[in-house]
């Protein structure tokens, strides 16, 4: 039996029809920048995320670069961020001149974690004060811990950028004046970033990325940057750049929307299996395996396990020897990935710049151990059987 770790077709084929007359209606109107399709999609994904305005971009790379761009990012000013994400998140950063600065994350979510930003903060309040605003990384589709995040953020009176790629929909139960109010990633903080990249939960036909916001003038001057900082027409007070989303891109991504929410259910349908066949094995037990927790599940009070706590836009497993468990997948065509290899702290496009002697031990131990088995919603029980039996195989040899 072949598992890719991820296979599209099962989700393309029911929607195919319906895709190709959307994308015919664009070819056809010759409307083919901006214009009333692209504003629709921005509706309906600032409604879905609970945040006043979305402004589609051309890539979550694209979402990044322009929020920073908006809040005045730039050369001398630091960023904080978690060491280990995909490397946009960093290289946003340092594409506008500015330095990114490390906390560590957290063991089980793998998200940064707020205990070690504290102590960052502090640090940089007591020197020469250079963090200018916080990137956290829901990563994998689980939110970072924002309660924690956003009293430091307020604390230090910084805005957060939340990289919201890898988790459309996923839902933090946060906690305001003794109750809880749920809230979907990418509108807790100043801005959340998305990305439209075809493994995403929520994928178009290519790239494609949107940010979203609560402020009026925030939207606005997000806007302006995304056509060249050009308001009026011709007309530059700011630089931007061209991030535009594609109409194309917006009319499959609107046809995708309405059947996310059965998408996310099924990926945590998946993830329940995988629960269970781990259980039936002695793998969690003798420790070679653990899973990955959806850790505001025990929140859940009403919304429980019907809730989107956690995405899973990837299900990452810590194991024992896990260079030898990812061949021994590959040798059995099970799809499996290292989700990331290298943190962003040991990239070598830093070298050079100090980060040499910095260690974070846990984002290192987690690009060491960690491996993310296939997930997506169409994902059949015989093939996560099939997963499970070769990983029990590989432990016990
Ligand atoms: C996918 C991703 C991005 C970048 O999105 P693109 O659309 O590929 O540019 C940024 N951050 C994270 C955490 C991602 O997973």
């Amino acid at each position: 039996m072949r598992v890719p770790l991820l296979d599209l077709h099962g989700q393309m084929a029911p929607l195919r029809d319906e895709i190709l007359a959307a994308v015919i209606e664009v070819i056809d109107s010759t409307q083919y920048i901006l214009g009333p399709k692209v504003e629709q999609f921005e509706k309906n994904i600032a409604a879905y995320c609970g945040a006043g305005y979305g402004i589609g971009v051309a890539s979550g790379t694209d979402a990044l670069l322009a929020a920073l761009m908006a809040l005045g990012i730039g050369p001398g000013d630091a960023v904080l961020t978690t060491p280990y994400s995909f490397f946009a998140t960093m290289g946003c950063i340092l594409r506008l001149g500015a330095r990114p600065v490390f906390a560590d994350i957290d063991p089980v979510t793998y998200n940064i974690d707020p205990a070690r930003m504290a102590e960052v903060l502090a640090q940089d309040a007591l020197g020469d004060k250079r963090i200018k605003a916080i990137i956290p990384v829901h990563l994998y589709g689980q939110c970072a811990d924002m309660d924690r995040i956003l009293a430091l953020a307020k604390q230090y009176g910084l805005p957060v950028v939340e990289d919201a790629a890898q988790a459309i929909g996923a839902v933090y139960p946060m906690k305001m004046g003794g109750h809880t109010a749920w809230h979907r990633a990418g509108s807790m903080g100043e801005a959340g970033c998305f990305s439209f990249f075809p493994s995403k939960n929520l994928g178009g036909i290519g790239d494609g990325g949107l940010i979203t916001c609560n402020d009026p003038e925030l939207a606005e001057r997000l806007r302006i940057i995304r056509v060249h900082g050009g308001a009026p027409k011709y007309h530059h007070g700011v630089v931007g750049g061209n991030f535009r989303i594609d109409p194309i891109q917006t009319v499959v991504l609107d046809i995708k929307l309405s059947r996310l929410p059965e998408w996310h259910k099924a990926r945590r349908r998946n993830a329940a299996a995988y629960r269970r066949l781990f259980a039936q094995t002695d793998l969690l037990a003798n420790g070679a395996v653990s899973l990955p927790e959806a850790v505001y599940q025990a929140e859940g009070l009403t919304v429980g396990e019907e809730c989107d706590y956690h995405i899973y836009n990837q299900f990452v497993i810590r194991v024992k020897d896990r260079d030898g468990l990812l061949r021994h997948l590959q040798s059995h065509d099970v799809g499996a990935e290292i989700y990331y290899p290298i943190p962003l702290h040991r990239q070598g496009c830093l070298a050079g710049l100090g980060y040499e002697e910095i260690s974070f031990p846990e984002a290192e131990r987690a690009a060491l151990e960690t491996l993310a088995l296939p997930i997506f919603p169409e994902l059949t029980y015989e093939m996560q059987c099939f997963v499970v039996e070769k990983i029990a195989e590989f432990y016990t040899r």
